[in-house]
């Protein structure tokens, strides 16, 4: 809802801090998910986040929540979806040049990082939207990523390729090395 997530921006600080909290307490309860299975708590989670997060700041479920550096303002409610900035567009009201009727998105997002009292994180480039990620847990995702999980896991170190020497000293296949 609009309203709402303008009302996010302006308490962005109480937002953040409230969801940096829950993050903590996620992340402590690896072992429950795990033990239930990430693949099996995927969905609820991805039910909650719609819920909580549409409400709050209408969410578009992308998989890669940006907010605490966006200063609570969703960058994919942007109609460019940028992830990095305005666009040159912004009328000198401060709306969208796309959606008049609607705040810049970006605009918003440096309202939000002044209230949180911190103007560097809006700074940081974020990656492209990966859309294979579109409408999964982003809260889940970040637990895998702190413990290492599923696709964050190590990946084994691989084995160095055998030297010619052993190649040569390998017994050859019956038949190899015979004149026909
Ligand atoms: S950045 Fe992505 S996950 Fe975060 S609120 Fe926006 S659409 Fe939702």
């Amino acid at each position: 809802m609009y309203a709402v997530r303008l009302w996010s921006v302006r308490h962005a600080k109480g937002l953040n801090r409230f969801y940096k909290a829950f993050e903590r307490v996620l992340v402590a309860l690896h072992p429950l998910w795990n033990r239930i299975g990430y693949d099996k708590v995927e969905r609820p989670f991805q039910v909650m986040e719609q819920a909580t997060k549409g409400f709050l700041f209408d969410c578009q479920m992308c998989g890669q929540c940006a907010l605490s550096s966006t200063g609570m303002s969703c960058p994919m409610n942007c109609p460019k979806t940028l992830r990095n900035g305005p666009c040159g567009g912004v009328r000198p009201n401060g709306h969208c040049e796309v959606k008049p009727e609607m705040k810049c998105v970006w605009v918003q997002g440096w309202m939000g990082a002044e209230n949180m009292g911190d103007l560097s994180k809006i700074k940081d480039v974020q990656v492209q939207v990966d859309n294979r990620l579109k409408g999964k847990s982003s809260w889940l995702r970040v637990v895998r990523m702190e413990k290492k999980v599923g696709e964050f896991a190590p990946k084994p170190p691989k084995a160095p390729p055998a030297k010619k020497a052993d190649a040569a000293a390998a017994p050859k296949p019956a038949g190899e090395g015979k004149a026909a």
